[in-house]
């Protein structure tokens, strides 16, 4: 866990995961399910398999692209992504981290301040307000520091399941399967997990993926959806897994070369 004495890196950085390995013991934690509906899914195990394989050749070490310098900055970016795109939520940052960084920092800042910073971002009025409650309760409860557990992160005012996981897996090591809306879409539009709900969503894809790529699985399963499997049209040209693909909206069989991609 951060001590919010230790001085900050001078620079944040997209390929700054405070922790980047599974701790031993942590995965009982990512496999706690929401409860969910069995569902029927063409696909063999040897498919789905392969299907991480080869997200595994194509990016072997993939990064979340929140920026943040531990594991308060964290919370505070993926509390205040819900509607807002990364990219804009790392400028509304960028500054805001640079002095305050920790709960205490925060809290001295104060709400208006907070506002002013993040104004850019939707529903930036009630995040402000949650970035300042959290920061309290990080206080009060937690001598300041961010709790590792998924019931206790999500106490803090704004955080979710789907925060909590992201936080859990990228702060923590704690393999988890944050959904949003790619993860969602990549579920449904594959029918690999096929849910109504982030929580169906989730649970299904516990079931089926093999136990050696859960901890990256979210982050694949983003990095996929943002920049090959498109919300408004997939780009099934350039997809390593259009041969396996069970989609009905996909355009190609052929997949495309499977080759490590630039960071
Ligand atoms: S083949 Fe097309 S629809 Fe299927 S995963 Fe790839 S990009 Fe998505």
């Amino acid at each position: 866990m951060q001590n919010p004495k230790t001085p900050k890196p001078a620079k944040m950085s997209l390929a700054m995961p405070v922790a980047q390995k599974k701790p031993a013991g942590a995965k009982s934690a990512a496999r706690t399910k929401p409860a969910a509906r069995r569902r029927k899914i063409p696909y063999s195990a040897e498919e789905i398999h392969e299907i991480f394989r080869r997200f595994s050749i194509q990016r072997p070490e993939p990064e979340g692209e929140l920026d943040h310098v531990n594991p308060f900055t964290l919370v505070v970016a993926v509390a205040l992504s819900a509607q807002a795109t990364d990219v804009g939520v790392n400028k509304a940052t960028r500054a805001l981290f640079e002095i305050a960084d920790t709960p205490e920092k925060m809290l001295a800042l104060g709400e208006d301040k907070v506002r002013d910073h993040i104004k850019t971002i939707g529903l930036y009025r009630n995040k402000a307000k949650n970035v300042i409650a959290l920061s309290q309760r990080l206080v009060d409860e937690y001598g300041g520091e961010v709790p590792q557990s998924r019931e206790e992160l999500m106490t803090l005012p704004g955080v979710g399941r789907k925060t909590a996981n992201v936080v859990m897996s990228m702060a923590f090591g704690i393999p988890t399967l944050a959904v949003d809306t790619h993860v969602l879409r990549i579920g449904n539009r594959l029918r690999i997990a096929p849910g109504k709900t982030p929580d169906e969503v989730e649970a299904a894809f516990l079931r089926i993926i093999p136990d050696e790529y859960l901890f990256h699985a979210h982050h694949w399963l983003i990095l996929h959806g943002r920049y090959c499997c498109k919300a408004r049209k997939p780009e099934c040209e350039r997809c390593v897994i259009a041969d396996i693909c069970k989609s009905p909206e996909k355009t190609v069989d052929v997949p495309a070369p499977l080759v490590e991609l630039p960071r």
